[in-house]
This record gives C-alpha cells, sequence and structure tokens, in this order.
C-alpha cells in the first residue's frame, strides 16, 4: 500500500512541489497557499517549486479559469478545454503549462509531485465544475493529470502528513 508521507530524501529524486504552496505569490488573485511541512522541506533544498499556470505564459494576477467538458485527462485528449470567468479560452497555455512541467520533472528524473488541491491546472482527485460556483467535482487538473499519465506519484497537499 502507498504512504501518503513524503520521502524527503529520495535516492536521485526531488519533489515536484506548486509553487504557490512554498509562499511564492503565484496564485491567480497574486497570494500564495503556504503549507508548513512543504515550505520546511524546501529550506532543506527537497523540492523544486514550480507554477504550471505562470510557466504556460499566463500573468499574475489573472482571471480565475476552470475547466469546461471534463477533466484535466479529457483537456489532454482535447474533449475538455480550460476557460477564465471572463470567458477567454486558455486552454493552450494550461497545456504549456503542463509540458513544461513534465519536462522540468523529468529533467530532475523526479518521481513524486505534490500539487495545490483543487486548482485546474495542479488539483489532483478534485476540481472546480467549470461553472465558477465553487461545485467540486472528480478529476484531476491538466498537470496533475499529465504528470500522472507519465508515471510520476503525484498527491495533493492535503494528503501530506
Ligand atoms: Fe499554485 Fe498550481 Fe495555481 Fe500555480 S497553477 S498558482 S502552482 S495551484
Amino acid at each position: 500500500m502507498k504512504s501518503n508521507s513524503v520521502s524527503p530524501k529520495k535516492t536521485n529524486s526531488l519533489l515536484l512541489i506548486s509553487a504557490c504552496l512554498v509562499g511564492i505569490p503565484c496564485r491567480y488573485d497574486g497570494g500564495s497557499c503556504p503549507h508548513d511541512r512543504l515550505q520546511a522541506l524546501a529550506a532543506q533544498g527537497d523540492v523544486l517549486p514550480f507554477c504550471p499556470e505562470v510557466s504556460g505564459g499566463l500573468p499574475t494576477p489573472r482571471p480565475p479559469a476552470e475547466i469546461q467538458g471534463g477533466d484535466g485527462g479529457d483537456v489532454l485528449d482535447g474533449r475538455a478545454w480550460v476557460v477564465n470567468i471572463e470567458g477567454k479560452d486558455v486552454t493552450t497555455e494550461f497545456l504549456a503549462g503542463a509540458q513544461k512541467a513534465l519536462r522540468v520533472a523529468q529533467c530532475w528524473d523526479i518521481e513524486e509531485a505534490v500539487l495545490k488541491a483543487r486548482s485546474p491546472s495542479c488539483g489532483v482527485g478534485q476540481i472546480y465544475d467549470g461553472s465558477f460556483s465553487g461545485r467540486l467535482v472528480e478529476g484531476d487538473g491538466v498537470t496533475a493529470a499529465l504528470l500522472k499519465r507519465e508515471g510520476i506519484i503525484v498527491k495533493s497537499e492535503e494528503e501530506v502528513r
């Protein structure tokens, strides 16, 4: 059975983490979501912070976005898309950010990622339903879905003890 604990000293591996979890102000609203345990790991140099949305070319702050028509896996397969609250399609930027996250993970031989819960990029197992009403549905964000497909273990920060 897989453990939910994080292994900061894995051989040949750093943890890829959502940059906002270590206090980097890259969230859509210009804020961050600092997580004590992950910030402690970052202070030891055991994590590689990454923000797929900013790396995909979106500014900070930016209008919030949600996946419509499915989840991140469906976006990867062209069956769903990502739209911001102003109605602009930002699927291209989300896909670019996911590909960059994967490239970074592969370059550093990263085997495990801890990503921000419920984000349309980083969400693991649950995301907002695309209606901007706060309703949740099962599914992964775009980056989380791509990393999982490529064999990387992906958890949300809420699973980290
Ligand atoms: Fe954080 Fe991921 Fe959103 Fe960037 S894309 S702000 S790392 S949740």
